[in-house]
This record gives structure tokens, C-alpha cells and sequence, in this order.
């Protein structure tokens, strides 16, 4: 029932579907899943508002038919997005409608207000169908750590969908969807969409309003796109970018207005393009044989168009995971301390007065992984240890920074595996939290040196148990969107399929 943004807004104008049909479609595959021994959970609820808003959608189509077909085409181009359902992760603010971020914390909160993502969205036609899971606080690489059980991978359902953004883009693997709204901190997008066969895109810090957004660690956060096609994330994010008067990290993307009918790169483009990779994650141990391999067929597809690739020493690389993990975590630990029983969500009975609320409260209501952080994080900032902690970490990610934008001088597009390893089984790194950690190994440098990164769905194993996708990233210098997308329609275009078959 679904296809790509495209293909379904052209089905919506020519009559063939109305948005009611994709939404309650949506809905029953929800209430099938909830059903099902085995559920991929990847939608927490369903937006009880989302067929009413799909009417009206379908009201405004009828409507401009009568009036003819150029009336029609004026409404999709002031409403580019009409009647089209997208997925939401559970730290995105939909006004009315509960958020969570998958924690028992955030049990009976409502959103007072919508994200700006979700404005732009809405104003722009689309409609929010539901709240998708994700690692609680957007914590983890797996979906695991949810308090709402994990959503499982609709590849193969034995193994994790990747964290933390694992509900939108299993939906949109499973074609429950036709994009999703991810967040990234330190791979959260990239991670699950690589693990599920589909395209993510991190943002350059700023592109994407965080207003609504529950914050993780605020120097890295931004809101991430998944979808089937490059093109489809490029529509969506030309309606959503640019300055918003409430972040004030916010920035406007110069090549917005390309987006909305994105162009592959064509041959003679791609030859002009100088790649670089480094070598730390060729060299790297923890990648895995068969990630390598399809690594290798990217760069193939890359020279036979006659690309240059360099490979380049970036030492600095190296030490990218443990500054991430110094600075998000030191950050989570202040975000989080607003959690504290009385403006947000659950309270516990405060029994002996406030010191005993606050603590009955976080105990209950966080989980162990989050629980892990905020202790973590406390103990970097904490005064003995901040000198030698925090502030290597922050002198590295300088480091990371300004070799990046200097690299990006030279070169157009960095490229290298999404993952070190494709999406593990159920279980297998939950209770081995370094282990976890380290499926960010390729990740984090993107969301430190504040740029942009795609990945790609480039291949699968060759395991005979069941071959599973794996993402290939193309990452580009800060506001350089256009650029990773144009390169990444170009390989879509070549390998139609290679992810998830669009139905
Ligand atoms: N897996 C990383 C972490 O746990 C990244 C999470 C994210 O990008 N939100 O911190």
C-alpha cells in the first residue's frame, strides 16, 4: 500500500489512494503488530487525531479537483507533503499527544505545544501518525534500553533495529510509514537505518529547529530524516529547514529550496568529485568482514564513475568515541536533572518532603542505562575530575572539529561504513554496555565536528542464517545536504532495492 513520498503523491492526486486509506491502513498494521507473537513495536500509539487530519487532507485534494488540474497543482505546491503520514520518535513534541522519550519518567506527560519540526511539517500537509519507540532519553544503539520493550529488526525480527531512533525506522522499513523523524546525538539515525536497509540523514547542527525536542546532550543533538529514497528525505527536509525564532542554535540551509526536487548527480558530476577515507576506520578491528566488502563495492561503483578516493590519516579519529561519550554524557547528566517529579510526568509520593521526592522519583523513573549516564556524567563534571575529563574531551572534539573543516577543504565527500558490524541479535549487547557503545565507532565524529552524513543502504551479509543490510555513510562538510543527498540519489538510482524493497 505504501511507496515512496513520490510515488504516493502522485496516487493521492490521480485518485488512486486517499491519505484515510494510508492512515487507517497504518492503523490496522499497528493493531495486527500489537497482536502478534512477536511484535516489532516499532509505533508506541497512534495518534487518535491522525485519521481526522488525513480527511482533511483528503477534503482540500477533492476540493481543488473541482476547480481543475492546475488548482490541484497549485495546492501540492504550496502543500508539497499533502496528506502524507510520517513517523514520530517519542522525544519530538506533537502537541496534545503524549511523549515519553520510552521512559516511566515521562508516563502521563502531555505536549503542551508542537516541535517546530512538526509545524513545518503540518504546514507543509503532512500528517503525524504516530509515536514511535527508541532507546529511553535516546540512549543506546539498539532500541533495547526502552521501557516499553524493544522494537525488533523487520528484517529479520530475531535481531535489534539500532538505536536510538529504531521506531521510525523500522516503521519505515516496514513500510508502516513513508518517512520518519529520528534524532541524532551521536548516530541514533544513521545506526537504525543502516540495521534496517532504509536512508538517514544527520543534519548539520542547526538545520533542524530542536524546539519541542527533548534534550540528550545539547552541543550535539539534532533531528534526523529516514526514508526509502534520498529524494524523499530531501522533500521533507526542504520544508523543514532553516532559522527558528525559539532555537536560537538554529540556521538557515542555503540549498533548502533545491530539495524539493532533488537531482542525482549524473556521471560527469561524480567524476569531478574528490572522496576522501580515513584510514583509522579501514584499519579499524572492529570492522566486521562483510561490512567491508560491501565498503569495497561503494568505492568500486565510486571510481568506475571516476571519482577520486584518498585515503587519509586522521588520528584524531581514534579518540572520537571516548570524547563523545565524556561530553554527551556530562551534558545528559545536567539535562536530565530537570526530571525531577514535579514539572514533568510521573511523581512518586513525596513521603518526608522534597529531597526524598526527587530521589524516590529518579529511582523509579529512570531505567538502568539512563541511570548509568546521569552517574557517569556527574562524576566527569564533578570538581576533582573535570580538569582531566571533561576538558580533554572538549579539547579533542576541537581537535575533530578543525581537522574535519580542514579536510573538507580539500575533499567533497568522506565516506566510510555506517556501523563497524550490521544489526546484532535480540539480547546480545544489552547487559555489555562498552560493547554497546562501540556500534558508535564510525558515528560520533559527524555529530562532534557538528556536520552533515547520510547512510546509505548499500548491501547485506552473506550470512546463510539470514543476510542482514548494511549503511554505507557519505558525509559532507557543514550545510553541504545537497551534496551527501545528490550522490546518495545517484546510488539509489543505480541500485534500486539494494535496502529494503519498496513495495
Ligand atoms: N548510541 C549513542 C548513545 O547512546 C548515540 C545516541 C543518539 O544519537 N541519540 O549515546
Amino acid at each position: 500500500m505504501f511507496y515512496t513520498i513520490k510515488d504516493t503523491r502522485a496516487a493521492l492526486k490521480n485518485g488512486e489512494i486517499t491519505s484515510e486509506q494510508l492512515v487507517k491502513n497504518a492503523i490496522d498494521t499497528f493493531e495486527k503488530d500489537k497482536a502478534s507473537s512477536i511484535p516489532l513495536n516499532a509505533f508506541l500509539e497512534m495518534y487518535d487525531d491522525a485519521v481526522a487530519k488525513a480527511q482533511a487532507a483528503d477534503k482540500e485534494i477533492a476540493e481543488a479537483k473541482k476547480s481543475g488540474q492546475s488548482a490541484l497543482d497549485e495546492l501540492f505546491n504550496k502543500k508539497p507533503l499533502l496528506g502524507i503520514p510520517f513517523a514520530v520518535k517519542d522525544n519530538i513534541s506533537v502537541k496534545g499527544h503524549r511523549l515519553t522519550c520510552a521512559s516511566k519518567i515521562l508516563e502521563g506527560y502531555v505536549a503542551p505545544y508542537n516541535a517546530t519540526v512538526i509545524t513545518r511539517l503540518e504546514d507543509n500537509g503532512a500528517i503525524p501518525l504516530g509515536r514511535c519507540n527508541q532507546d529511553e532519553f535516546a540512549m543506546g544503539s539498539s532500541t533495547e534500553y526502552s521501557s516499553y520493550g524493544p522494537t525488533r529488526n523487520p528484517i529479520n525480527r530475531e535481531y535489534v533495529s539500532g538505536g536510538s531512533s529504531g521506531g521510525p525506522a523500522a516503521a519505515v522499513s516496514a513500510n508502516q510509514a513513508l518517512f520518519g523523524l529520528g534524532t541524532e546525538t551521536g548516530g541514533s539515525v544513521r545506526l537504525p537505518a543502516s540495521y534496517c536497509g532504509i536512508y538517514g540523514l544527520k543534519t548539520t547542527y542547526g538545520v533542524l529547529s530542536r524546539w519541542g525536542v527533548v534534550a540528550y546532550g545539547s552541543s550535539l543533538d539534532q533531528v534526523g530524516l529516514l526514508a526509502h529514497t534520498p529524494s524523499d528525505i530531501a522533500a521533507a527536509l526542504s520544508v523543514m529547514a532553516g532559522v527558528d525564532f525559539y532555537d536560537d542554535t538554529s540556521a538557515d540551509l542555503p540549498s533548502a529550496k533545491n530539495l524539493a526536487d532533488l537531482k542525482a548527480y549524473s556521471d560527469s558530476e561524480i567524476a569531478k568529485l574528490k572522496i576522501a577515507i580515513p584510514k583509522q576506520f579501514l584499519e579499524s578491528k572492529g570492522l566486521m568482514d562483510d561490512v567491508g566488502t560491501v565498503f569495497n563495492g561503494v568505492q568500486d561503483w565510486l571510481k568506475s564513475k571516476g571519482a577520486s578516493i584518498d585515503i587519509v590519516d586522521l588520528p584524531v579519529l581514534d579518540a572520537s568515541i571516548a570524547s563523545y561519550y565524556v561530553i554527551a554524557l556530562s551534558e545528559a547528566a545536567s539535562n536530565l536533572s530537570r526530571f525531577d517529579g514535579i514539572r514533568y510526568g510521573r511523581r512518586v509520593d513525596p513521603g518526608e518532603g522534597y529531597d526524598e521526592l526527587y530521589v524516590k522519583t529518579r529511582s523509579e523513573g529512570f531505567g538502568p542505562e539512563v541511570k548509568r549516564r546521569i552517574v557517569i556524567g556527574n562524576y566527569v563534571l564533578s570538581e576533582q575530575f573535570s580538569g582531566d575529563t571533561y576538558k580533554k574531551g572538549m579539547t579533542v572534539r576541537a581537535k575533530i572539529q578543525s581537522e574535519m573543516a580542514k579536510l573538507f577543504e580539500s575533499y567533497d565527500i568522506v565516506i566510510c561504513p555506517t556501523c563497524p558490524t550490521p544489526a546484532f541479535k535480540l539480547g546480545q549487547k544489552v547487559d555489555n554496555p562498552l560493547e554497546m557503545y562501540l556500534s558508535d565507532l564510525f558515528t560520533t565524529f559527524v555529530n562532534l565536528a557538528r556536520i552533515t552524513s547520510i547512510s546509505v543502504p548499500a548491501g547485506k551479509t552473506t550470512d546463510a542464517n539470514g543476510a542482514m543490510p548494511v549503511g554505507i555513510q557519505f558525509a559532507g562538510a557543514m550545510f553541504e545536504e545537497e551534496k551527501i543527498l545528490r550522490l546518495a540519489q545517484a546510488w539509489e538510482e543505480d541500485h534500486a532495492g539494494c535496502g529494503v524493497p519498496i513495495k
